[in-house]
């Protein structure tokens, strides 16, 4: 098979073997290899060339090795230092820090203290024996005294080093450089260079992999190496990484000769042998994997280096020179962008740890290290574009609010496109493809809700509904142990707000009397699962709200407390929901959805139903003619994958039965969930996903859910507004008494008449209709007496709590 022929069409679920790899070595023309490689990479990454924006603390130059084409190391300088003081470091990581820095790359002479006395002394002098351990002291107090994400390159570790240097970083990393032994013999760069032995980083990147440590690694072309030995030196990373999946990125660094070393005068390799390079690691490897070269090694070529496959940029500093390659200034981060742009890309920023480890923390980052990481990136594992947060009264960002209804319609990727007119035309979405549309940024981002828009104005038209309905909590004494839950009282929140509750019965009755009176259609209840509470419990809720008010709606009991209740009288569900029917239930709020996903919730709420389990609640529900609403509470410790399969489990069980009414987007309220404050989850989804949440759902429910609702209680009435331009159709419930997003810390929740509601309605262009539970019109009596309610107490009456949808 020729070359070309190889390379037309190279499938992406495949990767060149060795003699593949070897059939391109004198390839003539490079330009079917680079777009093959260029084609692989944006299967993966689009339109994105990532960078980290870092700082970079050089704590040691003495080196134990001699590699001849260095200038990073040097032997001890009368006068100066062999490591930057605990003040230097931290002023280091404090301008980075001021610059708007996330990264401290630690980079390092090799374990200099083995051939130098000076390194032994000040090391004692500093408390310690070895550079390593201070390595993990100052990495330590950078993240603890900054928040940056510190980035280890210490050389050559053995198991004890990674154990002691994990909980400190962030990620690690060691050029590989080269396979090649033979670069290390005499009159070659690596002779004298004990480090630099390629079985001994091996070893060093195996341990990494067993450790669970994402790590970078590269090569180093143009030091003697032949093609062959480059292309044995990334299938040995490619094996390391197969073995271990905590490779993150690999580095095709060129090398330049720099006066004073040995190698001064061997000539660097050329743009084309650096091209050629690029494309085949490209190609070694799966697409997903990130290739990267520094762009102040090739001034001038950074268009042709995008051209030949790279997705990243590695890490800018907008502070520190590059110690290693200090004749080399890093390119201004906006002359970045503008090449990157030039190459029909869009630069991009994140963190140390790439997202595909990022995404992944609790596999790939030690228990310490994941509270400052939860608080940088977004549920895709890149850094959060907003410091803003459902719940608080943040306005939301300017830059992505004014992507949601942009003056022009938007143009979307080929790739967008072609899902959201699936979208549109009803057709099922798979997995990768609701994943695709919560990665959309920029003009994407702007496609996506522009188009959840038009699905909204076909189905719903202007009109947005919304119901008068009281939220009655019964009891906010729960035993189960729900992660993100403030609002129970069990142990896990002792401390957090107010005192254990549980209303009684006459209560209850009052509160549904007062509820009518004030214009109420409808009372949502649902609470914790105290102890004591059996399925008669809920039995007798019914009878009481059927004793005070025969004719409002009770819309009722979440699929755990159902599932609960059926198990305690021991009954079938559908049986126990067929006495809960006969005693006046009307409806199930679909709440304790969380993420209907195990994978997040044996983390999340672990002791609670499955997703198995709530959907066949609802199956059951359905059966017997109870319709429910859906929802879902996003933005913890879940990613996109796990939103996807959310919407199209909800979808599917939609298609079977008909019974769910709306869609609930509830983003997670952090401040005072107890999972956050073990810093153990995010802040919640930053603004863009809060408004994708609802917009994505819009598409991919299509026409399966015509409801899609926002909770102002969560969002604030300026989200809402937005989200009603991202294919919402329906505000929920006005007049409530709610607790358990406040209880979350969301400081919405205080009030929201009828007539403030429709207000909102109307400042965004829109109909404002009252409806009842399920979605008719509400009826002339109730809303007269909703607004009549609002304008008394408006006029001094006691006012009713007002929360949100839980
Ligand atoms: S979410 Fe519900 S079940 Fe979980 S702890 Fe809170 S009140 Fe209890």
């Amino acid at each position: 098979m020729t070359a070309q022929t190889l390379l037309k069409d190279f499938p992406l679920d495949r990767r060149l073997d060795r003699h593949q790899a070897l059939g391109l070595i004198d390839i003539a023309d490079l330009e079917p290899l680079l777009a093959a490689a260029a084609q692989r990479r944006d299967a993966a990454h689009g339109d994105r060339v990532s960078y980290s924006r870092k700082v970079f603390i050089p704590l040691t130059q003495l080196c134990r090795d001699v590699c001849h084409y260095c200038t990073f190391a040097h032997p001890p300088r009368k006068g100066e230092r062999a490591f930057l003081t605990r003040d230097e470091v931290l002023a280091i990581a404090e301008a980075g820090k001021r610059a708007g820095c996330k990264e401290a790359l630690f980079t390092l002479g090799d374990k200099p203290e083995l051939r130098y006395r000076i390194a032994r002394e000040e090391l004692e002098a500093l408390g310690h024996k070895t550079t390593l351990s201070y390595l993990a002291e100052m990495a330590d107090l950078v993240w603890r005294e900054t928040g940056l994400l510190p980035h280890l390159n210490p050389g050559l570790l053995d198991d004890e080093d990674f154990r002691a240097l994990r909980p400190v970083s962030i990620s690690q990393g060691i050029m590989l450089e080269t396979i090649s032994e033979r670069l290390c013999g005499k009159g070659k760069p690596h002779h004298g260079s004990p480090d630099k032995i390629p079985a001994a980083r091996i070893d060093t990147m195996k341990r990494a992999g067993e450790h669970a440590v994402p790590f970078t690694s590269g090569i180093l072309i143009g030091i003697g190496e032949t093609r062959e030995e480059r292309i044995d030196s990334l299938l040995a990373l490619r094996d390391l990484n197969d073995a271990h999946g905590h490779i993150q990125e690999i580095i095709v660094q060129n090398f330049r000769p720099k006066p004073g070393t040995l190698m001064h005068d061997v000539d660097a390799p050329t743009l084309d042998d650096h091209l050629w390079t690029i494309a085949v690691a490209r190609l070694l490897f799966e697409p997903e994997m990130n290739i990267q070269a520094p762009p102040n090694l090739s001034p001038g070529a950074l268009q042709q280096l995008v051209g030949a496959g790279i997705n990243d940029w590695g890490g800018v500093s907008p502070v520190t020179p590059d110690h290693v390659n200090p004749e080399a200034p890093w390119p201004h981060l906006e002359e970045l962008a503008r090449a990157t742009a030039g190459a029909g890309k869009l630069l991009t920023e994140r963190l140390a740890i790439y997202p595909s480890h990022a995404r992944h923390a609790l596999k790939w980052v030690d228990q310490k290290m994941r509270t400052p990481l939860y608080n940088l990136i977004d549920a895709d594992g890149w850094p959060r574009s907003d410091s803003w947060c459902p719940g608080r009264q943040d306005a939301p960002p300017a830059a992505d609010a004014a992507l949601v209804k942009p003056s022009i319609p938007a143009r979307a990727r080929f790739d967008i496109q072609a899902i959201l007119d699936k979208a549109q035309d009803g057709a099922l979405l798979g997995e990768a493809e609701i994943v695709r549309l919560f990665r959309a940024r920029g003009n994407d981002f702007s496609a996506v809700c522009q188009a959840a828009d038009e699905l909204r104005r076909r189905v719903n038209g202007d009109v947005v509904s919304y119901v008068v309905t009281r939220n009655i909590n019964y009891t906010n004494i729960c035993y189960f142990k729900c992660q993100f839950c403030a609002f129970s009282k069990g142990k896990l929140s002792e401390n957090l707000r107010g005192r254990p509750y549980d209303i009684g019965m006459d209560e209850v009755a009052r509160r549904v009397s007062e509820a009518w009176d004030r214009g109420a259609s409808e009372v949502c209840m649902q609470g914790g699962i105290h102890p004591s509470y059996t399925g008669q419990k809920y039995l007798d809720i019914c009878e009481a709200v059927r004793g005070a008010v025969p004719q409002i709606h009770l819309h009722a009991f979440s699929p755990l407390e159902v599932s609960q209740g059926a198990q305690t009288l021991g009954l079938p569900v559908a049986e126990f929901l067929g006495r809960l029917q006969a005693a006046g239930l009307k409806s199930l709020p679909g709440t304790a959805a969380e993420i209907l996903d195990d994978e997040v919730r044996e983390h999340l709420c672990a002791d609670k139903i499955n997703t198995q389990q709530w959907l066949d609640v609802m199956r059951a529900a359905h059966g017997l003619g109870l319709r429910s609403t859906a929802t879902i509470m996003f933005g913890h410790i879940d990613r996109y994958e796990n939103w996807a399969r959310h919407l199209m489990r909800v979808r599917d069980l939609q298609i079977e039965t008909g019974g769910f009414t709306e869609f609930v987007p509830l983003p997670f309220v952090h401040m005072e969930a107890p999972i956050y404050l073990k810093g153990r989850s995010r802040p919640g989804p930053t603004f863009r996903e809060a408004v994708l949440m609802h917009a994505v759902a819009r598409l991919a429910l299509n026409p399966h859910i015509t409801n899609i609702q926002a909770s102002w209680v969560k969002l604030g009435p300026e989200g809402v507004r937005h989200c009603l331009n991202a294919g919402v159709n329906d505000l929920g419930g006005t007049l409530m008494d709610e607790s358990i997003s406040r209880s979350a810390g969301a400081s919405f929740g205080q009030e929201m008449t009828p007539q403030q509601m429709e207000r909102m309605i109307v400042s965004a262009g829109r109909l404002p209709r009252l409806r009842n539970t399920l979605y008719g019109n509400a009826g002339a009596e109730i809303r007269e007496r909703a607004f009549a309610a609002a304008s008394a107490r408006e006029a001094g009456a006691p006012v009713l709590q007002v929360g949100g949808v839980h």
